[in-house]
Order: C-alpha cells, then sequence, then structure tokens
C-alpha cells in the first residue's frame, strides 16, 4: 500500500516544487467531507479552491461524467458536438451575456477576455487602445497576460516583463480609477468580489465610478467571476449585485463542478469583433467539460441550489459574526454567501494546521485572512459543526475563549 510518506517522497523527487501543500493525502470524497489515505475525514470548507460546488462525488454529476465517457470525451473545435451551444445558451440566460468561449481554467478565460477587448478596438479601427485598468490586490490568474493584471509583486517578479500598459488603482479610490481610465484604455477588469486579495468586495462607490467611467470613455468592463460568480454568493453574478454590466465576463471554479472548464462570455457587440482563428484551445469545451457544466447549472437553477446557497451563506454569516464577538483578533468578517473571508490583526497561518488537527478543512489568503469557499450544497448543521472547529482551532492556535 502507498503511504502518505511514499505519496510527499515521489511527489518530492519529480514534481516542479510550486505548491506547498499540507500534509495529508486525500484519495476519497463524500458530501462536504474528504477521507485522507488514514480515512481520518476532514469537514471540507475550501472545496478544492472554491470548485467542488456539488460536493465530493456527487452522485448525479459522477453518473452523468460515467456515462459521457462511455459515448464520447473529445472530438476537439474542429467539429460540432451537441453540448456546447446547449450551455453555452444556459450561460446566456443566466448572465445576459449572450456568446460564450470555452477553455479549461480561469487564467485562460480571463487572456480570451483580455484578447477580444482589444480585438474589439482592432475592429473599431482603434489599434492603439490596449491599455488595460485593474486594481490592487486583483488575481486574475498566472499565464502572461492574467498575470499582467494581477497585482502582487510575490507572483509577477519572477517572470517580468510582462504585458506592457497596465495601470492599477486602489480597489477603493474612485478618484483614482476616474483618472487612470482614459480614451486610451481598452477595459478596465475587477472582480466584484476579490477573493486571493482577501475576500474583498467591490464598495458601491468604487462600483458607481466603473459604471460611470465606463460609460464616458468607452472602456469596456471586464467582470472576473471566476471566484465570486456562478452562484457561490446566493445571486448568479456578484457584478449584477453591485449593479454592474460587464461587456465581458470571466467565469471558472465551480462552472465543471471539478471537472476543468471555463469560459469568458462576451456581449454580441464585443463577439461580433471575432473571426474564425482568431482564438482557440484543443480542449475547450470538449463533452465531458460540458457535460459537468451542464449538470452543475441544472443543479443550480432548477434544483433550487442557488436558493440555498442564499440561505445557508446568511446562517453561516450570522455564525461568522457572532465568532467574531468572541475573538478580539478578528477584526472583519467580510464577503456574501458562501465566499467569506476572516481577517485577522495578525498572520492567518497557524490557523491552517490548527484547523487540520481539527478536521477542519480552511485557507488563507492575504496573509491575514482566513477563506472559506464551502461546496454549495453545505447544510446548516454543517455550517454549525464547521463554527465549533474553526472555534477549537482559533483557540488552539491563538488561546482566548471557548464556545
Ligand atoms: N480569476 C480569479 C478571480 C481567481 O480567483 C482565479 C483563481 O484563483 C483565477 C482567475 C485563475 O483561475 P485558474 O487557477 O483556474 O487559472
Amino acid at each position: 500500500m502507498t503511504t502518505t510518506t511514499d505519496v510527499i517522497a515521489i511527489e518530492k523527487d519529480h514534481l516542479l516544487q510550486v505548491y506547498r501543500r499540507g500534509p495529508v493525502v486525500f484519495d476519497r470524497g463524500r458530501g462536504c467531507r474528504l477521507f485522507d489515505t488514514n480515512g481520518r475525514s476532514y469537514l471540507d470548507l475550501i472545496s478544492g479552491v472554491g470548485v467542488a460546488a456539488l460536493g465530493h462525488a456527487h452522485p448525479r454529476l459522477a453518473a452523468a461524467v460515467g456515462a459521457q465517457a462511455q459515448e464520447l470525451l473529445h472530438t476537439s473545435n474542429l467539429f460540432f458536438h451537441p453540448l456546447q451551444g446547449e450551455l453555452a445558451a444556459r450561460l446566456s440566460s443566466l448572465s445576459g451575456l449572450p456568446r460564450a468561449f470555452f477553455c479549461n481554467s480561469g487564467t485562460e478565460a480571463v487572456e480570451a477576455s483580455l484578447k477580444f477587448a482589444r480585438r474589439y478596438w482592432r475592429s473599431q479601427s482603434q489599434p492603439t487602445r490596449t491599455g488595460y485598468v485593474a486594481l490592487e490586490h486583483a488575481f486574475h490568474g498566472r499565464t502572461m497576460g492574467s498575470l499582467s493584471v494581477t497585482w502582487d509583486d510575490h507572483y509577477r517578479a519572477p517572470f517580468a516583463p510582462l504585458v506592457p500598459g497596465v495601470t492599477f488603482v486602489p480597489a477603493d479610490d474612485p478618484a483614482a480609477l476616474r483618472a487612470a481610465v482614459t480614451e486610451g484604455t481598452a477595459a478596465l477588469i475587477v472582480e466584484p468580489i476579490q477573493g486571493e486579495g482577501g475576500v474583498r468586495p467591490l464598495g458601491a462607490d468604487m462600483a458607481a465610478a466603473i459604471s460611470e467611467v465606463c460609460a464616458r470613455t468607452g472602456a469596456l468592463l471586464i467582470a472576473d467571476e471566476v471566484q465570486c460568480g456562478l452562484g457561490r454568493t446566493g445571486r448568479p453574478f456578484y457584478s449584477e449585485v453591485l449593479g454592474l454590466k460587464p461587456d465581458i465576463m470571466a467565469i471558472g471554479k465551480s462552472l465543471g463542478a471539478g471537472v476543468p472548464i471555463a469560459a469568458a462570455l462576451f456581449t454580441d457587440r464585443v463577439a461580433a469583433s471575432a473571426s474564425f482563428g482568431d482564438h482557440g484551445s484543443t480542449y475547450g469545451g470538449n463533452l465531458l467539460a460540458c457535460r459537468g457544466a451542464l449538470v452543475f447549472l441544472e443543479e443550480l437553477v432548477d434544483g433550487g441550489l442557488m436558493a440555498h446557497v442564499a440561505k445557508v451563506g446568511a446562517h453561516m454569516e450570522a455564525r461568522l459574526r457572532d465568532l467574531a464577538t468572541r475573538h478580539a483578533y478578528i477584526r472583519a468578517i467580510r464577503g456574501a454567501g458562501l465566499m467569506w473571508g476572516i481577517d485577522l490583526d495578525r498572520p492567518a497561518a497557524p490557523i491552517l494546521e490548527a484547523a487540520l488537527g481539527q478536521g477542519l478543512l480552511v485557507n488563507r489568503t492575504a496573509e491575514t485572512v482566513i477563506r472559506l469557499l464551502p461546496p454549495y450544497i453545505i447544510t446548516a448543521a454543517e455550517v454549525d459543526e464547521a463554527i465549533g472547529l474553526l472555534d477549537a482551532a482559533l483557540h488552539a492556535a491563538f488561546g482566548g475563549p471557548r464556545t
């Protein structure tokens, strides 16, 4: 039998060492729980960084993916298959953006968004309108284009030079935004709730300024909903909650509920600039990926999962705010639905190990923030259990009162 030690040892010898992993090997999951190779159970409040929206080993998803594998997995984009159009149509009714380009990861969805913003201006005979404006603390991905609009120098510096022409403005400074977006800006890209940056929803004044500058200058608005979109907040997209009307939207993560698929969605106006051969992806939107996404959307919309997220999310918020009253070092609770950040007045790293010790999986972002991205199927009872475990982990890591 392969032991935890064997798994870690072979990775150490053969994998590019870019991930600092927790010392656990998972080989099974069910609902909101993961099981390690020793059979220990963990309550999963990360869901593979916001991916496993239907939880683990979801019976309908597993059956549909298995059945699809028996029929046909992949044909490339050289030919038609029955599922891409159906999926695009479903996304269109959810988002109001009628055209989709399918790819395999969030960063690719952002690449497509950035490329077609420039493509649009070229089609308008403005080929020099190539600038991008992004927000400080933004995270949009790791490929060259998306990295160029990602803020953190830690990710950027080793790979410079990046795409030129990107201006960053503070995420809470409407005046700086007004000054930065000009008639040379191809697009402004924003996460309606910054995820990696510390779970920070954009403020209403910033949202109003975004709409205003886009209307004034014509700059396209790209909403990066990879993390906060597709029902995670109890609404289809958080840009809609903020009153934003994106021209382009990047989605991914929960879209395939674990099957890798992402998409860029476009208005007809932007999509009209695309020509055959402009962009592409070998795997993008293959039958397996589309099948997974169709099951996810059926559960989300027809199966009432989005309404469940809104309800259980409100319960989670109440429990987190209560937790904050009992630990003085919690300085803020931020988020919506089932996307929450617990901002501490100190580094959050010790909590990860303490939580693991309690059989709870949480994640840290932006140094001081404990991030929670549970599966959408989490129940109120599981939320209560998680809060109890988190309370115990906080106590174990930092001391202070117990529930
Ligand atoms: N955009 C946002 C807002 C994200 O949170 C992420 C990943 O965390 C990405 C893009 C990149 O997605 P992926 O890791 O699937 O490339």
